[in-house]
């Protein structure tokens, strides 16, 4: 058994390296594995399935490999593709999955999330996605033009990247106390995700339970990934 996890591939035409990168890993490891997992932001930008953008074309080819070959796909939102829908589904074979979901594997519970959620103490960021992630906003931008939608992502992206840089390196990591209270709720002591791009493994007191966050890496120098089998689980780079 191994089941893969990956996130914050950032994936973008102007990186064409990023996008080779991830069409080895698929061909190559993901094909020989039991299942992949995505935890969100695996492109750079979605502005929606219906998007002529050519370096995409590769990418949902090779997803649908996969699901071809019978390793079952798992997708999550990041705070960048959150507009990844039912047609993207369809093409890839990816499943959906919600903000948040507890797998189990070889016996463990494990929480799975883009990791944004966590980052609490960014207020003007959660004000941002909450405004993102509003039902209406996403309709009325999804009817504007493949041009007009352009425009604003990148209105946003500078928005952002201006705001970070503002903004003090731990303000935009997790807060501690959200990550307790969110495994508490589910009933976990391990949680996987990405987002912050601080790939690591720590190990804290949960109520008096040994806990587990796992931090996936970006894939902007070399790949990250989270391989699972047997044996455990392991965060490794790929280069
Ligand atoms: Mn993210």
């Amino acid at each position: 058994m191994t089941i893969l996890f990956i996130s914050d591939l950032h994936l973008d035409s102007e990186r064409p390296a990023g996008i080779e990168q991830f069409l080895s890993f698929i061909a190559q490891e993901a094909s020989q594995a039991d299942a992949l997992y995505i935890l969100g932001d695996l492109f750079e930008v979605w502005i929606g399935d219906d998007s002529t953008e050519l370096s995409n074309a590769p990418i949902i080819e090779a997803l649908a490999n996969l699901e071809l070959k019978g390793v079952p796909c798992y997708f999550m939102h990041g705070n960048r593709d959150f507009l990844i829908g039912k047609r993207f589904a369809a093409a890839t074979g990816c499943k959906l999955l919600e903000e948040y979901e507890v797998v189990e594997i070889g016996g463990t519970r494990v929480l799975l999330t883009h990791g944004d959620l966590l980052c609490t103490d960014d207020k003007p960021y959660m004000e941002l996605r909450k405004k993102l992630r509003n039902p209406s906003w996403q309709k009325d931008f999804l009817s504007k033009t493949l041009d007009e939608r352009k425009t604003i992502a990148a209105n946003i992206r500078e928005y952002s990247q201006q705001a970070i840089a503002e903004k003090p390196q731990e303000i935009m990591d997790v807060n501690q106390d959200s990550v307790a209270k969110t495994m508490a709720q589910y009933g976990v002591n391990l949680l996987l995700h990405g987002h912050t791009h601080r790939p690591g493994i720590h190990h804290f007191d949960l109520d008096g339970t040994n806990a587990t966050r796992i931090v996936l890496g970006d894939w902007y120098e070399q790949g990250s990934v989270v391989r699972w089998n047997t044996e455990g689980y392991q965060l490794e780079n790929i280069t």
